[in-house]
């Protein structure tokens, strides 16, 4: 069967009065129906302007997606060429999104009721109380209690784990194929992050929706996964399942992430181990392995060629020299693996 989303070779840039940032450099993945992707890296590695350009939603200009780049949703429709008022019949209606901050994405001026019949009217020809009754169990789907009245409020009487539920709600409304969800839980405190988590994957099991999820916390793509790609400096530097990339990742990225990670039974205080160095200028980056400068593993090999993904096993892949036969033989730093 075709997967429900194929993106292929994606190259966005944004063209700046100093020059083009290429924020996308080449980025090909695939999301099969009902599937959960993770794309996960650290901020600034492009997996945000993926996300936001699966759905059109980087302004252009100043943004660019270059020539060659592809985005093939449910078999037929190429994404990457639509026109506006083509991307307002799958935005919302086939594709859902969640944001990271409910506040800025719900309207403090509608009630929730209103916003999300909104699309609902929009999108199905359904009178107007068929849709409040289909809000109300939306409510309800997301664990709203008193939905009938909560549909009344606005935005600024629930709390913001109430807010990112009627997100949810938003996004589910006209049952889209697949849901983006950037950053769903960062701006929420623990507690609630790990409800709204709970939900997620319950309302994944019980529609099968795919999700492509968007995040830098390892902790949430351990919850929901199915499928890891890690993102750097605007690629994909290894991909696999959730199993492969917790257990046997092949990149040294992926392997400092991991050890970003807090375990379970370390206090939350703890400070975390991040990497360090800074990721490459993308105005120009550079023509080897983008993570050269930072990889206590670099050869000379690594400043000069710009690996290609070598395969592992099955659909996992890295881009590493370090996977390359006549390399040298490299343990996993420990605390990470199994
Ligand atoms: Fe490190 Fe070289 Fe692998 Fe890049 S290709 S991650 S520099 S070992
Ligand atoms: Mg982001």
């Amino acid at each position: 069967a075709k997967p429900l989303l194929e993106v292929k070779n994606l190259r966005v840039s944004f063209k700046m009065y100093a020059g083009e940032v290429q924020a996308v450099r080449g980025v090909s993945f695939t999301v099969d129906k009902g599937e959960v992707l993770a794309i996960v890296g650290e901020s600034g590695c492009g997996k945000s302007v993926t996300a936001q350009t699966l759905m059109r939603l980087v302004p252009s200009p100043p943004s660019v997606i270059k020539e060659g780049s592809s985005i093939v949703f449910d078999g037929e429709h190429e994404i990457a060429k639509m026109s506006e008022s083509q991307m307002q019949h799958i935005r919302g209606n086939e594709i859902g999104m969640i944001f990271q901050d409910p506040m800025t994405s719900l309207n403090p001026t509608m009630t929730i009721g209103a916003q999300i019949t909104e699309g609902i009217l929009k999108h199905q020809k359904v009178k107007k109380s068929v849709a409040m009754a289909r809000a109300e169990e939306l409510l309800t789907l997301v664990g709203m209690s008193n939905a009938k009245e909560r549909l009344q409020q606005y935005p600024h009487e629930l709390s913001g784990g109430m807010r990112q539920r009627v997100m949810i709600a938003l996004s589910l409304a006209c049952g889209p194929k697949l849901l983006i969800a950037d950053e769903p839980t960062t701006a929420l405190d623990v507690t609630i992050q790990a409800q709204i988590i709970d939900l997620m994957r319950d309302i994944q099991q019980k529609t099968d929706t795919a999700i492509i999820l968007i995040t830098h916390d390892l902790g949430v793509v351990a919850e929901m996964a199915h499928k890891v790609i890690v993102m750097y400096a605007g690629k994909v530097v290894e991909r696999g399942t959730l199993d492969e990339i917790f257990y046997e990742p092949r990149h040294p990225y992926t392997w400092g992430l991991l050890r970003s990670v807090p375990r379970l039974d370390s206090d939350k205080n703890v400070e975390l181990e991040s990497i360090p160095g800074t990721p490459p200028d993308l105005y120009a980056p550079p023509v080897g392995c983008a993570f050269a400068a930072r990889c206590p593993y670099a050869m000379k090999v690594c400043q000069e060629i710009d690996p290609d993904h070598f395969v592992i096993h099955g659909d996992h892949t890295a881009a590493c020299w370090l996977n390359h036969q006549d390399a040298p033989k490299v343990e996993m730093p420990v605390g990470i693996g199994r």
